[in-house]
């Protein structure tokens, strides 16, 4: 870590053209980790951009620095040109390059220098020239953070910074409940609410802000389409594209769905299948030592933490809901205990 800080702090020393980029369908910690780097570049007379793969929820749209983030599939000329102009490009919260879609062509073909900060399973190292990587990290928010801290820039740490490092943390650790979240985080926490974070502000704006369909659209998956599997401590739930229509799905509306089956009494498997834009996605969720990433790299071309993982189905949503309960029963022994 030590020899990587003193790199890139010799990096920034001059003003760069900088690219800060994330995974496909980015949630809190991709835009949070993301936004936060970009402000505190911006303080050293940086010139950032942030280029997303496609777009994201629109409970993440407050946050500070939104409104000149640019979507790669909806502008793919100026995500052409500012990429090929860069000295520096950012790969944030994701391990590997397919991870960013089509987007990854440009960044591949780049010269700049790739810094990668993300704390997922297993980085592909050939795809970055500087790696902070920890796969113990609550979030890359708190990799962030942690980076900032060791290159001595703490004071730096404003409240347009500390919020979207909030909101990384807060959303990646399942607002401070999963098992990795550690004493340092909390510690981390605490400076951010004293750099300025607006906790109660965050939350409420994250979590309590949704749409009445987004909520009708939730308890349709609990009453209407929720399988159990109790014998296997499992469940599945899912959607396909006509039922989103029906309840006028707009992205972000799905997300956290998954958790909901794996709060069942006994539950300790839990997949949700969805199929947009033609794509069946898949998010596995578990409680304990049950490996998750392991089943979306075997079978569904994805990855993952142990706890919680994803990836994609070539089949139908029902032929996907039958391999997934082929699955269940093929590991019913890792399950049942
Ligand atoms: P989600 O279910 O929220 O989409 O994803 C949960 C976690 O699974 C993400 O944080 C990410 O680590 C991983 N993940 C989701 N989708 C994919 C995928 O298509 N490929 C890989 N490698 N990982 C994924
Ligand atoms: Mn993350």
């Amino acid at each position: 870590m030590k020899e990587n800080v003193l790199r890139l702090k010799r990096m920034l020393t001059h003003p760069k053209q900088i690219v800060i980029t994330t995974h496909r369908g980015p949630d809190g910690d991709a835009m949070g980790s993301s936004l936060a780097m970009m402000h505190l570049l911006e303080q050293f007379g940086h010139h950032v951009s942030i280029i997303t793969p496609n777009s994201y929820a629109d409970f993440l749209h407050w946050m500070p620095g939104n409104d000149n983030i640019i979507i790669f599939e909806e502008n793919k000329k100026e995500a052409q040109k500012i990429t090929s102009n860069a000295d520096i490009i950012f790969l944030m919260d994701f391990s590997n390059i397919d991870r960013i879609a089509d987007y990854s062509n440009l960044v591949s073909k780049s010269s700049a220098t790739k810094v990668l900060i993300d704390h997922h399973q297993n980085p592909d190292t050939s795809i970055a020239d500087i790696i902070f990587s920890d796969i113990d990290a609550s979030s890359t928010a708190q990799l962030v953070y942690e980076i900032i801290e060791e290159i001595d820039f703490k004071h730096h740490i404003n409240k347009n910074i500390a919020e979207c490092l909030y909101v990384g943390i807060m959303t990646d650790t399942g607002s401070f409940k999963y098992s990795s979240t550690t004493a340092k985080t909390h510690y981390i926490i605490a400076e951010l609410i004293a750099a300025g974070a607006d906790n109660a502000r965050i939350h409420d704006l994250v979590y309590d802000n949704l749409s009445a369909n987004r909520m009708k659209l939730l308890g349709y998956c609990l009453n209407e389409k929720l399988l159990l599997y109790t014998d296997n401590n499992s469940a599945i739930i899912s959607l396909t594209q006509d039922e989103l229509v029906q309840f006028n799905f707009k992205k972000g509306d799905t997300e956290g769905i998954v958790n909901y089956a794996l709060a069942i009494k006994g539950i300790i498997f839990a997949a949700f299948i969805v199929e947009k834009d033609g794509v069946v996605k898949l998010s596995l969720r578990s409680k304990g030592r049950f490996k998750v990433n392991e089943i979306a790299s075997k079978y569904f071309k994805g990855g993952g933490h142990t706890n919680a993982a994803g990836g994609i189905s070539e089949l139908s949503v029902n032929e996907t809901i039958k391999e997934v309960e082929n699955i269940i029963n093929k590991y019913t022994n890792k399950l049942k205990n």
